[in-house]
């Protein structure tokens, strides 16, 4: 596959034109960035674990009947994805209280909820990506009535599927933030990326932070709970 003209590039990953007009490739960085942008560092070998993990999350999903954007893996850091028309909406499920929910709603972390919650995000750095209802989401023209719903039980499923996979793995899936879009027919798949840059992962008895939140909150060994994370679910 031959790989054409950069198109985007985004905070953690490049996106480039192929030979084929459906499809895109996907490279991974190392670059680290919290707080909209604020933050800025490197995670060395993030790029890499990254791609395999959401590659691997991606492929567990379809075999759960999760449609998702995912083509082949062409290197540690390159993947291959369908083209998609993102929907502008960062949607986060929670099954336990952290981050800005905790925040908002002045409640410790780590109490966990009798149901999921769902909530959505306007993707606009300009605006910092605020927080929307589904109303608004539709006033904006950002997604149809039946699109919001097809996302929503969607996310549900990624959830009940995710949880269960990472319990088993010795880990509680916090929170998670997904992204969708629109194929050139209309299918609403799953796309972006699943990856401790966009989960919370908190190892089931000792509580201890496996993602991001290491960086944001200057916690220390980043790399090892990166590494951590892939070693629990690739093996290696
Ligand atoms: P950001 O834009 O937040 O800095 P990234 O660095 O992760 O994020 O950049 C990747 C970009 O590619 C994001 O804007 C994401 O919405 C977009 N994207 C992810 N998957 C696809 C896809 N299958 N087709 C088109 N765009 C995609
Ligand atoms: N998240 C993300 N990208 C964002 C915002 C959030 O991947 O731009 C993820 C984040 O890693 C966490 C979940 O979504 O797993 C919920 O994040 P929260 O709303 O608590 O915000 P934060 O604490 O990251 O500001």
């Amino acid at each position: 596959m031959e790989i054409k003209e950069m198109l985007y590039e985004g905070k953690a990953k490049r996106v480039y034109a192929t030979e084929n007009p459906e499809v895109l490739l996907v490279d991974y960085k190392d670059d680290a960035t919290a707080f909209n942008g604020l933050k800025k560092g490197t995670i060395s070998g993030k790029g890499a674990i990254n791609n395999r993990v959401t590659n691997y999350m991606m492929k567990i999903l379809e075999q759960k009947g999760v449609p998702t954007h995912f083509v082949e893996e062409l290197s540690e850091r390159r993947t291959l994805v369908k083209k998609v028309s993102i929907v502008p909406l960062e949607v986060i499920i929670r099954n336990i209280s952290a981050g800005s929910f905790a925040k908002r709603y002045g409640v410790e972390e780590g109490i966990a909820f009798d149901e999921p919650t769902i909530e959505f995000s306007y993707k606009n750095d300009d605006l910092g990506d605020p927080l929307i209802n589904s109303y608004h989401a539709i006033a904006l023209k950002l997604a149809t009535k039946e699109e919001i719903e097809t996302i929503k039980n969607m996310a549900f499923k990624v959830n009940e599927v995710m949880k269960a996979y990472f319990k088993e793995l010795n880990v509680d899936l916090v929170d998670f933030k997904l992204e969708f879009g629109r194929l050139t027919d209309g299918t609403i798949v799953l796309a972006d990326e699943i990856s401790p840059d966009t989960c919370r992962f908190w190892d089931s008895e000792t509580h201890e932070k496996l993602d991001k939140d290491r960086f944001r909150r200057d916690l220390g060994n980043v790399e090892d709970a990166y590494k951590e994370m892939m070693k629990r679910i690739l093996g290696e």
